[in-house]
């Protein structure tokens, strides 16, 4: 069972908050997913504190309102894991350089026309939209659908790849374009281990 804490275990490896949160389940590449740290409301409020998406007034406000509302509150989150779903049949194939349907596509324009609904122009050194007055539960979701849009039409594509090791989805930022892992604590120190215990077993069967 997953905790709050708990969240703050996954790695933001995506260099997008989108990515970051398909990242929020964990399986082998290719496969379903075996494990999730999005639980529940609390642990979606959580992520989004720790990815950097939620200021702590906002994370407090968020807790509060939850707690009034437990109904709103289950379907905020229901809610959350469709969307995360549809992020995945966007991004996935993306990442395996094929096209996403136009399903998943007008799945994600409605929510970015949504999370735009709720959001203000700000101005900093250029104008960019922020959610700080936007008092609904599904306020976590906003900036993460809008990071969405924004890495498919000003992102580079073809830096969007699939960890060889597991179901991360990243953007590779490499001057090469040769990062094969979510990381290389991971899952790129588990390939290399592989490698070392097969090449030991090639020698030893000489
Ligand atoms: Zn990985």
């Amino acid at each position: 069972m997953e905790t709050v804490e708990g969240v703050k275990r996954m790695h933001l490896v995506g260099g997008s908050l989108a990515l970051d949160f398909i990242n929020t389940r964990t399986g082998p590449p290719g496969g379903p997913s075996d494990d999730d740290v999005l639980t529940g409301y609390p642990e979606l409020v959580a992520w989004g504190a720790y990815a950097g998406a939620l200021t702590d007034t906002e994370t407090a406000a968020l807790h509060r309102l939850s707690r009034n509302d437990p109904d709103g509150a289950r379907a905020a989150f229901a809610r959350t894991l469709r969307t995360r779903d549809n992020l995945d049949e966007v991004f996935r194939p993306l990442a395996a350089g094929k096209s996403p349907s136009a399903r998943a596509l007008a799945q994600l324009r409605d929510d970015e026309a949504d999370a735009l609904g709720h959001a203000q122009l700000e101005r900093g050194s250029t104008f960019v939209w922020a959610w700080r007055e936007d008092r609904t539960l599904a306020r976590p979701l906003r900036p993460v659908v809008h990071a969405a849009v924004q890495l498919l039409t000003a992102g580079a594509l073809d830096r969007i790849k699939g960890c060889g090791g597991c179901r991360f989805i990243f953007i590779d930022e490499s001057k090469n374009r040769s990062r094969r892992w979510c990381s290389m604590d991971d899952c790129g120190t588990a390939e290399k281990m592989r490698r070392y215990v097969a090449a030991r077993r090639t020698r030893a069967t000489r």
